[in-house]
């Protein structure tokens, strides 16, 4: 179910984003040299995205006239992350605004038992898993899905939050109390050899498009490093990509889609966890890409042709967590040398905006480009190395 063909929405409309992260920043930053007016709306003021907005407005997602008097002044309205209530893009639709994606892709990727739901039912792999609603179904779900595994809340999780390990059955009860006693998904735990993930797009017209797969490190849950292309052979990648044009279809997709997945020791491929927008590994993309993920978005919810997604060369990307901005002795903060990443040739710096830097806070990257994935990767990593080599003493 397509959606039928409308106009496109051309320049110098605004596209309208809720959400006023570095993922709406950065599309805002695209957007703007193909002269689209932009603008964010967040709880937050001051937010990344708000710094470089036409206007942002700041409220609550449940105040419905305040999203609603927002979305009267953009032409065009997205998400630049999943959990903002599926009732946001209810309110801009009953406006007549065209809400790309729609807002049942929202409520599928906002919730992890819905969106693994969704997965199984259109025969996507996954790891075996478990619906849990108390504590006799953990142990339930235990015995059926067997320890090790992971309990993750079904609400709101992103970057590990919300996550315990459970190695033994014994340990159940520790861990749901450990998840705050809510509604969770266990997962069995994956003996994985990389982790990938694939960023994908598609237009209004059905039209879709890949960068192929990017290979991912995480740390502490949360992604440290990716290196595009993936270190992995040709048709692993093909049919990683398969699954995220897949995902892409099967939910009526308009826009950036990312799929996280598992290759397995054994060589198959499960889906972890689908993002309906850019993605942190898609920022290489930026650089890398002929048509970065961000004007892939834009171009998406416009209704216009999409990019060309040829990645001009390998590179990587390496995130900058508040943790990098040391304490000194006198417990004075220290600011990373960026002239030293900078003088590194091929390294490109981002910084979000974020005043508070935060441990695990993502306050930035580095990307770098090179000849090979390998000579990237390790680029971009001397390139983060040396930011804290002066600071540590
Ligand atoms: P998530 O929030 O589901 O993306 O999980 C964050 C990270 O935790 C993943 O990128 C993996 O490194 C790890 N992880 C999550 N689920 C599993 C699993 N079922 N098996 C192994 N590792 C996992």
């Amino acid at each position: 179910m397509t959606e039928s063909a409308s106009a496109p929405i051309l320049p110098p409309a605004t596209i309208g984003v809720f959400g006023s992260g570095q993922l709406g920043r950065m599309l805002g930053l695209a957007a703007r040299p193909m002269g689209f007016g932009f603008a964010c709306f967040s709880p937050e003021a001051g937010a990344p995205a708000a710094q470089i907005a036409d206007f942002a407005a700041v409220g609550a997602y449940e105040d419905a006239d305040a999203v609603c008097a927002f979305v009267r002044r953009v032409d065009v309205v997205t998400f630049e992350f999943e959990n903002v209530p599926a009732q946001v893009a209810a309110i801009a639709a009953a406006e007549g605004k065209p809400v790309r994606p729609g807002g049942w892709v929202l409520e599928t990727a906002q919730q992890r038992l819905r969106e693994k739901e969704f997965l199984r039912r259109a025969g996507l792999p996954v790891a075996p898993f478990a619906a849990v609603h108390s504590l006799d179904e953990l142990r339930a779900g235990l015995a059926a899905v067997g320890a090790p595994a992971i309990l993750k809340t079904a609400a709101f999780g992103y970057d590990g939050k919300g996550q315990v390990r459970i190695d033994q059955p014994d340990e159940a009860a520790a861990a749901w109390v450990a998840i705050g006693a809510q509604p969770a998904v266990l997962e069995q735990l994956v003996d994985f050899s990389h982790e990938l993930s694939v960023v994908a797009a598609r237009g209004v017209n059905g039209q879709m498009v890949h960068y192929g797969a990017f290979e991912n490190s995480h740390s502490r849950h949360i992604l440290d490093v990716t290196v595009a292309p993936a270190r992995v052979p040709p048709d692993v990648a093909a049919r990683a990509a398969e699954l995220a044009c897949t995902v892409l279809q099967t939910l009526d997709v308009v826009g950036v889609l990312c799929v996280e997945l598992f290759l397995t020791q054994g060589g198959a491929l499960l889906v972890n966890e689908i993002a309906p927008r850019p993605h942190n590994s898609g920022h290489l993309t930026i650089e890398a890409a002929i048509t970065s993920q961000f004007e892939q978005q834009a171009r998406a919810v416009c209704g216009l042709p999409l990019g060309d997604v040829r990645m001009a060369r390998p590179a990587a990307m390496a995130n900058l967590l508040g943790d990098l901005w040391q304490n000194d002795a006198a417990g004075h903060q220290r600011t990373p040398c960026w002239a030293r990443a900078l003088a590194l040739p091929g390294v490109k710096l981002h910084l979000y905006g974020k005043a508070q830097p935060r441990p695990g806070r993502k306050m930035g990257h580095l990307t770098a480009c090179a000849d090979t994935p390998d000579a990237a990767e390790s680029l971009v990593r001397r390139a983060r190395a040396a930011l804290v080599e002066a600071l540590v003493e």
